[in-house]
């Protein structure tokens, strides 16, 4: 688990707020639910034999007896937040929520025990027109934040039904080669066979290939749903590849999964992922609706922002304001109250605990701002104030405290 320091904060923040806004702007309203949830909520929708409830839970007993567990994702608890308030009530919901999740991996790069997740759903919605529509605004995101070369990994798990007859095949197919499968995918034949297409294991890959596909196993009403699906995609020209064998890591999706992937995170190249998960309401006890959603991990958009882009700069404060000698520190905080006042935007650094104006002027400098306000004791009893311009060559100039504010206000508007 890892902190976030002041210093990287300015891309979490750029994420987060550039995210919040797309979501309004596409009628998505923030949820935010429980960090912990009894463990039974996760076994029975993420499913019992998938890595994350096998292997990747922090669960602990509390004080009652009760088993809990640390959120792993965001979608078990939603859907029992939906259900438990009845937002499901010939209602449709379009909802995100943002914050940490937990799974006990191996720590490496792009891969934490805690770590942040930016996540929609939305419910009441069965066309793919809704699917095209999530993947649309992921792809609005990417672009908002200058993100490039992400490949769209699209697929289709089908109906319970037909993804039934596939599963059959595939066991079919893998107990004929059980000498070649490795020890997890000897596990997963027996519990959750359509997990071995996921296996991470190069030697595995070759057999993978041959595996016989999901696509060729589709009734109608799914393939009808994945073609709907590709034809709003390509109609606003997003770009994606068909991917059989991606199957996801957890066991509610139907129809629609897609993953966004990147090559240039080393391993861990899997930024967004998400797909449609019918059967998940009506399996946690609620009334049969059909969902879809998508998570982004956002520990790997900022590992990505930073690869592309550069570190991120820290915002600075548009004044700082030296104040120095007895005097000046007995009304200076009084004067940066009425500035703040007068300018609601105003990002303004005081300078607290004293120091020589070098000093100060030095950490106004650090700080990156574009002006200074300098308050000495001679300043002070004259009731002036200097303003110097930090970032360009420009003479310091004497205001009168009453005329500060709209001497920066008009600097501030102007980009000199
Ligand atoms: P992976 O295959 O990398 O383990 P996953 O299929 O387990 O991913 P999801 O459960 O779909 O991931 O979570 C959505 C997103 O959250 C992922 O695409 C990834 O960006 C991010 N994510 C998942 N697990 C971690 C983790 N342990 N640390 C950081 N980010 C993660
Ligand atoms: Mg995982």
């Amino acid at each position: 688990m890892s902190d976030v320091l002041p210093s990287e904060i300015a891309a979490w923040q750029r994420l987060e707020s550039t995210a919040r806004e797309l979501f309004a702007a596409y009628g998505y309203r923030e949820i935010r639910v429980p960090i912990v949830e009894q463990t039974a909520l996760f076994k029975r929708s993420i499913g019992e034999f998938t890595d994350i409830v096998q292997k990747e839970m922090f669960t602990f007993v509390d004080p009652g007896g009760e088993s809990l567990t640390l959120r792993p994702e965001a979608t078990a608890g939603i859907v029992r937040a939906m259900i438990t308030n009845g937002l499901l009530h010939n209602q449709k919901q379009r909802v995100w929520c943002g914050g940490p999740m937990f799974r006990h991996e191996k720590p490496q790069r792009g891969r934490f025990r805690q770590f942040h997740q930016l996540d929609v759903e939305a419910f009441g919605y069965a066309g793919p027109d809704i699917d095209a529509e999530l993947i649309m605004m992921s792809a609005r995101l990417f672009a908002k934040l200058g993100i490039e070369r992400l490949v769209l990994n699209l697929n289709s798990l089908g109906t319970p039904e037909s993804r039934r007859v596939y599963r059959e095949q595939l066991v079919a197919y893998f107990s004929a080669h059980k000498a070649q499968l490795d020890a997890d995918s000897l596990r997963r034949l027996e519990t959750n066979p359509l997990r071995i297409l996921d296996s991470k294991n190069p030697e595995m890959q070759e057999l993978i290939a041959a595996a016989p596909a999901i696509t060729e196993y589709l009734d109608a009403q799914s393939r009808a749903h994945f073609e709907g699906l590709c034809r709003h995609l390509d109609a606003v020209g997003i770009k994606y590849v068909v991917n059989p064998r991606l199957v996801r890591g957890l066991d509610y999706y139907t129809h629609t999964v897609f993953e966004w992937v990147t090559n240039e995170l080393g391993a861990q190249g899997a930024v967004c992922s998400g797909g449609r998960y019918d059967g998940l309401v009506e399996q946690l006890g609620g009334k049969s609706t059909p969902a879809v959603g998508w998570a982004l991990g956002e520990e790997r958009i900022i590992e990505l922002l930073k690869v592309q882009q550069g570190p991120t700069p820290p915002e600075s404060p548009d004044v700082y304001f030296v104040i120095s000698g007895a005097q000046a520190e007995a009304v200076g905080l009084t004067l940066a109250e009425k500035l703040r006042d007068e300018l609601p935007q105003l990002r303004m650094e005081t300078n607290c605990g004293g120091g020589s104006f070098k000093s100060q002027l030095k950490r106004a400098d650090h700080s990156g701002a574009r002006f200074a306000l300098v308050l000495g004791d001679s300043e002070a009893e004259r009731q002036v104030v200097g303003l110097k311009s930090l970032r360009v060559e420009a003479p310091q100039i004497e205001l009168p405290w009453s005329e500060v504010a709209a001497e920066l206000r008009s600097r501030l508007e102007s980009t000199g």
